[in-house]
């Protein structure tokens, strides 16, 4: 079994969702098929399907949310990468073996029917890395 099966979405950090979702939307030539809040992350999401791959869009509904908290300090961008895996229990406990560090020791409720849990930056070269399980 692998331990990581794919890229399942890039996150992309946006102030106004609107105004991103009719920019993407004109780049990708599709509109977003869901938008949803994350009420738990105070962010507002969108997903647009390229091919395979996904798009999801972040905008923060408060000011001192972790998104709104990142384009405070690095502006609009690549907020994280997002890797689909079979059993996201399994492989946290993999990655904190191998000294990643966790910021969610335990997977919660994200958007797009996902379990989630991310490892932080500072353990992997500056990136976020989000960990997804598809909820059956
Ligand atoms: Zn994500």
């Amino acid at each position: 079994m692998n331990h990581i099966n794919k890229i399942e979405h890039l996150g992309i950090a946006v102030k106004d969702i609107d105004q991103a979702n009719s920019i993407y939307e004109k780049l990708l030539g599709v509109p977003p098929y869901k938008q949803e809040e994350v009420v738990s992350e105070s962010v507002i999401t969108s997903f647009f399907k390229v091919g395979s791959n996904k798009i999801e869009l972040l905008a923060s509904t408060k000011e001192d949310g972790p998104i709104g908290k990142f384009i405070h300090k690095k502006g609009e961008g690549i907020h994280h990468i997002a890797f689909d895996v079979d059993d996201i229990e399994k492989e946290l406990k993999r990655l904190e073996k191998e000294g990643f560090q966790l910021i969610h020791k335990t997977p919660k409720k994200g958007a797009d029917n996902k379990l989630v849990a991310f490892v932080h930056p500072k353990s992997a070269n500056g990136v976020l890395v989000e960990l997804c399980q598809e909820i059956n």
